[in-house]
């Protein structure tokens, strides 16, 4: 598979007053840290009408300079990038900038190497790794024909998630896929109308969150005028793993608190999988408020029986299992005054390749725990994601391969308890895609994709 940029943060801002946006950018940044730690950018468009913009390979605090902050431009995307196990060059930091198009790209496009194919008989070869570059490509087709039709000619063409700013014609153009995949809020006060991937990048800013592009719908701004418009609405598919895994729980995302979510599928996963033991045990961070609607349920406590050492990095892109298995121990110590002689429930937000559950059982287990019971508020993860997710590939997805109880065993546990895909979609009551859990796919690409992935001598 072809290495393309994924789940990422995105944001875009204008002011009305004619202010300077670029430190609101910055603050969005930051607080849209957790979606990508690869590299950041942002653009903004000059009161000369040139787009000037800054990026680099870090951390948000570390690529930008306090005089980048003083940049003055009306107009301003910004972006946050996703940690891939790939190569991330300069070349591939966004924002994307194409023939005067500026784009900030949070997603994946499923028929990223058609399209690239498409524009190589047409003598044009991308020059990174990202789709963002082919999304820019696309736009600058149409520019002459404005922004609506150029957006109504991307989604004709594009399959995937995409929830995208760009600075277009010297305005902020916003556009999310048709089935809205990825989030995509939006907030304003007296100075600024802001676009982002969550709230957080609004809070920030004391911007009030004022709700969520649709899916197929596109937005352009100036300082004076805002155009909504529903360019290709279809059927809603939000990212579960959005819920479960990858947004602040301090976020609202299709108008839905994250942390209500999680308290919520924490409460289910406890009706679904009720257990005997003496203390409940969030794996930091994500599953925090699981853990406690979980341990409420059956009047347990909720301790911290591990403790996350803050300075490290995640481990899930590390670029094997056993530096994987490894940096668990970096990243993770388990409490003895909590665990020792005690019947413990770990609960995960998920398990991917089962490796760093793994290794946090037998931490656990050598800590002293009598009994481990994982219980888990993501349904089994058992197919790629094809719309941003970092799980390209069914063999790298211990759910694919195992039954609940081979991972169990895998893992070490004395039980195992996955929330089911009903019980998800009841908890959260949004519609949801969970391609990654059933196949159920909402594009035709992403079909195919899967068809080809499963059964590769077949498809050629
Ligand atoms: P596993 O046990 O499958 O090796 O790893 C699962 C853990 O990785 C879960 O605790 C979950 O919080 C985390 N995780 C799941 N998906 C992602 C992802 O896309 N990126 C990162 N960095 N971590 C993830
Ligand atoms: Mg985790």
């Amino acid at each position: 598979m072809e290495d393309t940029n994924e789940e990422c943060g995105m944001v875009g801002v204008v002011s009305k007053k004619g202010l300077s946006v670029t430190p609101l950018l910055y603050n969005a940044l930051v607080a849209l840290q957790h979606r990508g730690q690869d590299a950041a950018g942002f653009a903004v468009l000059t009161p000369d009408g040139k787009i000037e913009e800054r990026k680099g390979l870090g951390l948000v605090r570390d690529v930008f300079r306090e005089d980048d902050l003083g940049i003055e431009g009306t107009i301003g995307i910004g972006h946050t990038r996703y940690p891939t196990t790939g190569k991330c060059e300069m070349c591939d930091v966004q924002p994307t900038l194409y023939a005067g198009i500026a784009v900030a790209h949070n997603g994946h496009l499923a028929n990223y190497v058609a399209l690239k194919k498409r524009f190589a008989k047409m003598g044009r070869n991308y020059m990174s790794t990202v789709d963002t570059e082919p999304i820019a490509m696309l736009l600058d087709e149409k520019r002459t024909e404005g922004a609506e039709s150029a957006v109504r000619y991307l989604m004709k063409t594009l399959d995937g998630a995409y929830s995208d700013a760009a600075i277009f014609e010297s305005k902020l153009l916003v556009f999310r896929d048709p089935h809205a995949i990825r989030p995509l809020v939006w907030g304003e006060n007296e100075d600024f109308v802001m676009f982002a991937s969550e709230t957080v990048a609004l809070d920030i800013n004391d911007i009030p969150y004022r709700g969520m592009l649709g899916g197929g719908e596109m937005a352009l701004l100036d300082g004076e005028s805002v155009i909504r418009k529903n360019i290709m609405p279809k059927e809603p598919h939000h990212c579960m793993f959005e819920y479960v895994y990858f947004s602040r729980p301090d976020s609202i995302i299709n108008n839905l608190s994250v942390y209500d979510a999680r308290k919520r599928l924490g409460a289910e996963l406890a009706r679904e999988h009720p257990v005997k033991a003496d203390v409940v045990v969030p794996v930091p961070d994500t599953s925090r408020q699981a853990a406690a609607s979980f341990a409420e349920a059956f009047k347990l406590p909720v301790e911290e029986g591990l403790i996350k050492n803050r300075y490290i990095g995640r481990t899930f892109i590390m670029p094997n299992q056993q530096a994987r298995s490894a940096a668990v121990r970096l990243k993770l110590n388990p409490v003895k005054e909590v665990l020792e002689g005690k019947r413990v429930v770990l609960i995960d937000d998920s398990i991917v390749r089962g490796t760093t559950l793994r290794g946090i059982v037998s931490l656990v287990r050598a800590a002293g725990a009598k009994e481990v019971h994982l219980r888990i508020t993501c349904p089994p993860i058992k197919a790629p994601c094809f719309y941003g997710v970092d799980m390209s590939t069914y063999s790298e997805l211990i759910a694919n391969e195992k039954s609940v109880s081979e991972i169990k065993t895998y893992l070490g546990a004395n039980s195992l308890g996955y929330l089911s895909i009903e019980g998800l979609k009841k908890t959260l009551g949004v519609p949801l895609c969970t391609g990654c859990l059933n196949e159920d796919y909402p594009t035709e690409m992403g079909r195919q994709l899967a068809k080809e992935r499963k059964w590769p001598s077949e498809c050629g």
